[in-house]
Order: C-alpha cells, then structure tokens, then sequence
C-alpha cells in the first residue's frame, strides 16, 4: 500500500512538473519501437522465406520463385498483391533489377510498387538507361518524375522508403483529400508529399475509402524484391 502511494505521488509530481513547465506530461510518452532487423511494430510481408502473405488477382497462392532470401517475377505468371490490405502506411521494400541488362527503355528491369493496387511507384533500370521521365525508376507512373535519379546499377540491391497517405472521401463518396506519396530511394528523397492526381494508367482499380493491398507487378522480366514490411499510420 504505502509503496502504490509513494508512485501515486511520484506520478501526481510528475504531472505538476509537466503542468508548471508546460511540457507534455510523461503519460504523452510515445511507445518505444525497436529498430533492427525491423521495427518492432512493423508488419512482415515478407521475410525470405515464403509468399504466405501473397497472391495473385484470381487468388491463387503466388508463384513467383522464391530463394535466396528474395522473391523473383516469374514473367507471364502475373502481378501478385497482399493479403493484407492497408490505409495510410510506411512501408519498407528492397529491389534489384536483372543483372544481365537485356532491352531498353520500359523493357529494362520494369517492375513495380503499387500503394493500395491503385497508384504506381515505378521500378526500373534507370540507370544509364533513357526513357520518359515521369516512367522512369521512383517515377509515380506518367504523374510525376522522380526529383532526382538516385538508381544504383542493374543487379544492385535498392531500397524505397514510401510514405503514403490514403485518399479520403466523405459520406457520399466524393474525394475530399487526395492519397499522397512520399519516396525515398537509396536514402535519398525522390518524391516529396505528392498530392495524387488519381489513380495511376495501368491500375484497373478505382479510388474509393477501401483499403487496398500492395501489388507487385510482373511487367515480364525477373525483378527481384527483399525484405517487406510496412508500419500502418494513424491519420488525423
Ligand atoms: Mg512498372
């Protein structure tokens, strides 16, 4: 009893603290998070071993080739996306495109991160490779070009860090705040808060207040992918 007063006290004096300096009171604290080897409330979409959380549209377990502690395209087998689905999320995901370089242009290492199935981070070989900016490795597909071009060389494992705020829409279902995007590609900032125009050209789903899954996209070459996750957002 007289220890639960003494701490009932310690906590009384802390609130006084906090009420006379004017600082949050240590309730306000926020939850501690683990970093390495992810964070600790993240949410594993893939660790190297299986594509439990994946599959294709028609909902058939996924196919790609699992080894190595990466997931590869298999060409022609089709995209594949969550099970879960998500709302406004950090999601965490590492790619390397064919280290033998073989087309040009969208031919070369085209794969893709699409946020919710609907709106497209493009991957590519964009490095030393020419094609239409807004197309182009970190593009958000034919909306917006990446700032700069941060791409590491074919074969070399990359990695985006995306912060993404879902769209949101009121009772009737009309947009009242745009989905936005935020990239970073090998530790660089590559998009910065980018209102979303809509969905992006090759996506066949519309916007709407659902949540969505991630969708990895087989454009017919053997992109590798490594080391999922993502940490779902609070929106105010
Ligand atoms: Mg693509």
């Amino acid at each position: 009893m007289r220890r639960t007063g003494a701490l009932a006290m310690m906590s009384m004096a802390c609130v006084l603290v906090a009420l006379a300096t004017g600082h949050r009171a240590s309730e306000d604290l926020p939850p501690v998070v683990a970093p390495d080897p992810v964070p600790s409330d993240a949410i594993v979409l893939f660790d190297g071993t299986s594509l439990e959380h994946w599959q294709h549209a028609d909902g058939s377990p996924a196919s790609w080739i699992v080894e190595d502690g990466a997931m590869t395209v298999k060409p022609g087998s089709g995209s594949i996306h969550t099970v879960p689905v998500l709302q406004s999320a950090q999601l965490h995901i590492e790619f390397a495109t064919p280290a033998e370089v073989q087309g040009e242009g969208q031919g070369r290492g085209n794969s893709g991160v699409y946020l919710q199935r609907r709106y497209e981070v493009q991957v590519l070989d964009s490095y030393e490779n020419q094609t239409y900016a807004d197309g182009q490795c970190g593009a958000i597909y034919k909306q917006y070009p990446p700032l700069v071009n941060a791409s590491r060389g074919p074969g070399e494992w990359q990695t985006y860090d995306i912060i993404f705020t879902a769209a949101e829409f009121d009772d009737a279902g009309s947009k009242t705040s745009p989905a936005r995007v935020t990239v970073i590609h090998n530790g660089v900032l590559i998009q910065h808060d980018r209102p979303l125009k809509g969905v992006t050209g090759a996506s066949r789903f519309g916007e709407s207040s659902e949540p969505g899954p991630i969708l990895l996209q087989d454009h017919g070459n053997p992109v590798r992918y490594r080391n999922i996750w993502y940490r779902p957002l609070e929106t105010e």
